[in-house]
């Protein structure tokens, strides 16, 4: 089965069983929507365990809606909710598959209108980074996901907060060679924390949030960190 020809599904559960979440809207895209280039395609923590069974009936259409009726749900959310956008896959992209698709980006802009929406991207491109700026200027808070400390350095001040992915010994907070600060997630130091009492991705900041790697790619990730 190619994926790649597989129209793209997108599932809203409503009330996550997601421990890291905590109990908010959590959505899931197909893996269409992943850059080609992701750094982290080898080690992608979404493509385990029983995400990854989830995840991967999304992107065979088995589960979730289009794109429209996803949307419609997030603009039906009660106003001020927090909710995690993507715990499997990225943005959609435009026809070339080379950058994030604008027009599905500003239909989900435009449906988080009043909510708290997050998420995560690993596309780097120039132009899904200035989307992504303008998207979190209208209140849709998307990070920058880094796969190093050298490249959150590269990607911070460009409209985006940013996260990176560190080694799996890292449990104290610390400041990049550029001067940034740096917070580990606490969600992954402590079981009493999930995004939904945290909430630091959702807003927009000055620290960089890590995510020591962890799970089965952990050790892949710690080997290309080390090199
Ligand atoms: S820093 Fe907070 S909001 Fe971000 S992933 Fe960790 S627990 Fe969730």
């Amino acid at each position: 089965m190619n994926q790649n020809t597989l129209a793209l599904s997108v599932h809203l559960s409503l009330v996550s069983s997601n421990t890291k979440t905590g109990p908010i809207p959590v959505s899931t895209t197909g893996a269409q929507s992943c850059p080609p280039d992701c750094g982290q395609k080898d080690a992608c923590y979404a493509d385990r365990s029983f995400l990854g069974m989830h995840w991967r009936a999304v992107t065979a259409g088995a589960r979730g809606t289009d794109w429209p009726t996803f949307c419609a749900a997030i603009e039906q959310l009660d106003d001020d909710q927090l909710w995690r956008h993507n715990q499997g896959g990225d943005m959609p992209p435009d026809d070339t598959g080379r950058t994030v698709d604008p027009v599905r980006l500003g239909q989900l802009v435009m449906a988080n209108r009043k909510k708290r929406g997050f998420t995560y991207s690993h596309w780097k491109d120039d132009a899904s980074i200035a989307w992504f700026a303008l998207s979190n200027v209208w209140g849709f808070t998307i990070n920058l996901s880094a796969d190093t400390i050298a490249e959150a350095d590269r990607l911070y001040g460009r409209g985006s907060p940013v996260v990176v992915v560190v080694s799996s010994t890292t449990t104290q907070n610390f400041t990049t060679p550029a001067g940034h600060r740096v917070v580990v997630c606490p969600a992954t130091q402590r079981d009493d924390v999930s995004c939904s009492t945290c909430q630091l991705c959702q807003r927009q900041r000055d620290a960089i949030v890590a995510f020591p790697a962890h799970g089965s790619g952990a050790r892949r990730i710690d080997i290309r960190l080390a090199q």
